[in-house]
This record gives structure tokens, C-alpha cells and sequence, in this order.
């Protein structure tokens, strides 16, 4: 049963599931394994490797230090994502369930030429869901998720950031199914790699490799940009998928501005909340939570002793300091890059 909090989109899949019925323990996201314990130190006998010659190497260099580093901090123990905790998007959710998610749950089931995508880009704005999206990919999949900023491993010391990236993937593999997800990662995809990005940059794209072409594999790589114009096409094309998350359109507006101002006991008349959802063309997901969290502020600023609700002047007032970040013209370059490389759906 889909009860999550944007419910009220129709996708393709609740309809005709093609792989059976909702009979899967996983279809609603909760695991079919308990998740492992932290990561063990001992390393499990049969730990399937990559057959890259980096990777052979790895259980040998392992670094207990950044194996406990990439455990607490990259390994992710956040809540579960359920689609419908996603407004809009409809149906670049429905290909993925399709194309990804159910191949991966059901192997025999599949009948979709080679092998199902294991790696995906989702591009778009910042605070369009791509983060939220791909944390219900890893729910629906029951898996681990690993979670590394491509910016943050290049402000790290190079040496530093291979081992990471290396134990990342190593992790990875030894905790199957398992998902990484590399956010702004055209950091380390860059068209005109420096030094410092060069190493990590063919080191990702070995890795990308791997996991497409290897059999044993469960690991699913997913990057996400607000760039991806900065990456070479050579980089991008490594990705199976390429999905355009665009900023959400009026209905997924709508449900975003009601789940946020129903928290804050705002109740809009329905002229006001269209002149909302009208106004607010262009927003991201997550500008549309701050509005209404910069207006849930105002409320609270002029309480002076009694409970006021959100009201329609409040987020008003928060107008003025929440804008879209992303330009229309920003949107058009997202809506050609989309036309040239994006994966249609
Ligand atoms: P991105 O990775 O694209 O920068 P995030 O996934 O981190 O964006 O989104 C930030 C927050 O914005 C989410 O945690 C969620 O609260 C809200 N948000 C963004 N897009 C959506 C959406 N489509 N549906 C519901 N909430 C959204």
C-alpha cells in the first residue's frame, strides 16, 4: 500500500506491476534482511571483489581507519523513503521502479534486453528531490547506502580521497545490495579534469564499469548534479540512465506547499493556496519547504503570547526572502542538456 505523503498521483506501476502482484516483502520498502550489523571488521570469507586490478588489491589495503570512516559517516542509517514521499516525478519514479528496481528484486522475472541499468545520473536544480529520490531508490531495494559529495572528496587530500573512494566501493560490494550514491558528482567528472581530479576521475569510471558489467555485482551507482553541462560526454555516457529532475510542476507544488503548512497548522482557502502554487513556478522542493518554514517563523515572531496558525501574509512576507535560485534560463540549459543526453521515459 502506497501511504506516503503525496499518495495521490497514480503511477504506471500501482497499476499494472509487470513482475506479479504486491506480494513482494519489498514492494512497500521494508527490507527482506535486516540491515547487516556495522560493517565487520573481520571481512566475510566469500566477500565478492571487483575484477579490476585496483580492486583485487583491496582487501589487502584496506585502511581500518577509513573503513570505520566510510562505516560511520558514508555508510547512511537514515529513514525509509517510500515513492510517494515524492511529489511529481511521476514518471521518471514509474521507469525506475520498471527499469531498475524490480529487475534488481526480481532477477528471473526480467525481460528487458541485457542487463538492467545499474547506474543513473539524475540531474537537475538544487532541492528538486534528487538526494530524496535516490534514498527511496536504496528503501525500495532494501539496501546499504553509501552517501559521498563529489566535492567533498576533491577538497580532500588526493591519497586520502582514492582510499576512500576505493573502500567506498569495497563496502559496497561486501554489503550487497548495496547503493552509492555520489552527489554533485560532476566534481569528479570534470571535461577538463585537473591533476588532482584525473586519478579519482578514472578511478569512478573503473568503478562504473564494474558495476555495469559485472554479474555478480548488486550495487547500483547513482550520481546526482546540478552541472551536468561541466562533465565530458564520455563521463556522463557512462551512466545507464540519465534522468532530468526538474523543479516540481503545479500539481507537486500544491502537494509540497499542503504536507508543509498542514505541519504548521495553516489552513489556506483554496483561492489562496492556488495564488500560491501559482507564484511559486520555478521553486524547488525544497525553496517550497523554506518558504513555509520562514513563514511558520514570522507567525511565531509576532505570537506575543497567543497560538497563531501560518497565515497567507506570513508567507507573503517570506516571499521577499525566498526566491528560486535556479534562473529560467538556468531551466532552459537543464531542458537542452535534457534533450541531448537525458533518457526519455
Ligand atoms: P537535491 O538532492 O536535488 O539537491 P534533496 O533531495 O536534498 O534535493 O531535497 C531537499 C529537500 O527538499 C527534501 O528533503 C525534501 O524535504 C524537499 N523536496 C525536494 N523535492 C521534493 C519533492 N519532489 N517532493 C517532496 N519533497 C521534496
Amino acid at each position: 500500500e502506497h501511504s506516503g505523503k503525496y499518495s495521490g498521483q497514480p503511477m504506471k506501476s500501482m497499476v499494472s506491476p509487470p513482475y506479479g502482484t504486491g506480494d513482494a516483502p519489498l514492494a512497500n520498502g521494508e527490507r527482506a534482511t535486516e540491515p547487516g550489523p556495522p560493517f565487520p571488521l573481520r571481512l566475510p570469507p566469500k566477500a565478492p571483489l571487483f575484477s579490476s586490478p585496483a580492486a583485487e588489491e583491496q582487501p589487502k589495503n584496506v585502511d581500518p581507519l577509513v573503513l570505520e570512516l566510510v562505516n560511520t559517516k558514508i555508510v547512511e542509517r537514515g529513514p525509509p523513503v517510500q515513492w510517494t514521499d515524492i511529489a511529481g516525478q511521476v514518471s521518471v519514479k514509474a521507469t525506475i521502479e520498471e527499469e531498475l528496481v524490480w529487475p534488481i528484486l526480481r532477477p528471473g522475472a526480467y525481460t528487458g534486453a541485457g542487463r538492467p541499468p545499474r547506474t543513473i545520473l539524475l540531474f537537475g536544480p538544487r532541492g528538486t528531490g534528487k538526494t530524496l529520490l535516490s534514498r527511496c531508490i536504496s528503501t525500495q531495494l532494501g539496501s546499504t547506502l553509501l552517501k559521498l559529495s563529489g566535492t567533498a572528496l576533491l577538497s580532500t587530500w588526493k591519497a586520502e580521497a582514492e582510499k576512500i573512494l576505493q573502500t567506498v566501493f569495497f563496502v559496497a560490494s561486501c554489503r550487497q545490495p548495496a547503493v552509492v550514491l555520489i552527489t554533485e558528482a560532476e566534481a569528479l567528472l570534470l571535461a577538463r579534469a585537473g591533476e588532482d581530479v584525473s586519478g579519482l576521475k578514472s578511478q569512478l569510471l573503473s568503478y562504473l564499469d564494474d558495476v555495469s558489467t559485472s554479474s555478480e555485482q548488486n550495487v547500483v551507482v547513482i550520481g546526482t548534479t546540478s552541472r551536468p553541462g561541466s562533465m565530458d560526454e564520455a563521463s556522463h555516457r557512462r551512466f545507464a540512465k540519465r534522468f532530468y529532475i526538474s523543479p516540481p510542476d503545479s500539481i507537486a507544488r500544491r502537494q509540497i506547499l499542503h504536507h508543509a503548512l498542514a505541519q504548521q497548522s495553516c489552513c489556506l482557502s483554496e483561492r489562496e493556496m492556488s495564488s500560491l502554487v501559482q507564484h511559486t513556478e520555478s521553486f524547488s522542493g525544497s525553496e517550497l519547504v523554506q518558504l513555509c518554514q520562514r513563514a511558520g517563523a514570522t507567525a511565531l515572531h509576532g505570537l506575543q503570547g497567543q497560538l497563531q496558525p501560518t497565515s497567507y501574509q506570513d508567507l507573503e512576507k517570506a516571499f521577499c526572502k525566498v526566491r528560486p535560485a535556479a534562473s529560467q534560463k538556468e531551466l532552459d540549459l537543464f531542458l537542452e542538456w535534457d534533450k541531448l543526453y537525458g533518457t526519455r521515459h
